[in-house]
């Protein structure tokens, strides 16, 4: 399978756009529309790749406010998890809750996932995790046979996910965390929403919140 990734860190909350490419056909998807459209356009030009479609880990504002933009442009669906149309609603209401002033609201998703749904694209493969705690409906994205975690906000480098925003409940974090992504191999990438790469056995052997749990 051949493919490639781009990271764009972007936005007031520096929050990770992936782009993950077919490089024998150069469509790409683009995992969480975070922010600054004319940049995430300007990265997947760059590569020589073309957009198909996006989808987002959750419905926190600053993982979604391109989405409007770049459905509008490229004309591409848009994906979540069928438990975010209700925070998704409140994406401007979010925006005065961080003092951004009144933020566009994004679009409908085209089509709502579901726990153990897949994202194709050519030869891409992407298997819905349901790993809520940190927002609900929120989902991490596995790319099963290339060993690579697209984890959101639920586990971060050294860190996790905070859980005091509205929705948030800490247990079930864990829970999401212990249950869902704690199974998957220690040579599995984690790629998350903030901050640096990891690997689910780096935070197995280092996270303090694991740790906690053992
Ligand atoms: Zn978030």
């Amino acid at each position: 399978m051949p493919f490639a990734i781009k990271s764009l860190t972007l936005g007031a909350f520096a929050t990770n756009a992936y782009l993950v490419a077919d490089t024998a056909t150069k469509n790409a998807l683009l995992i969480d529309p975070v922010d600054s459209p004319d940049l995430i356009l300007a990265a997947a030009a760059e590569a020589g790749w073309s957009i198909q479609m996006m989808v987002a880990t959750h419905a926190h504002l600053d993982h979604v406010l391109a989405a409007a933009a770049l459905k509008k442009q490229l004309r591409i669906p848009f994906f979540a998890h069928k438990d975010t149309p209700p925070l998704l609603r409140e994406v401007p209401m979010q925006g005065m809750y961080f003092g951004l002033g009144n933020l566009p609201a994004p679009p409908e998703p085209d089509d709502l996932l579901d726990d153990q749904a897949t994202v194709i694209l050519d030869s891409l493969e992407l298997k819905c995790l349901y790993t809520p705690g940190h927002a609900p409906g929120h989902i991490s994205l596995l790319m099963e046979k290339e060993g690579i975690l697209f984890s959101g906000d639920t586990l971060f480098a050294g860190s996790i996910g905070r859980t005091d925003l509205p929705g948030g409940d800490h247990a079930l974090l864990m829970h999401s965390i212990l249950d869902r992504l704690m199974p998957l191999d220690d040579r599995v990438r984690v790629l998350p929403g903030h901050m640096a790469e990891t690997t689910i056995g780096r935070e197995r052997k280092t996270n303090p919140f694991l740790l906690a749990h053992r």
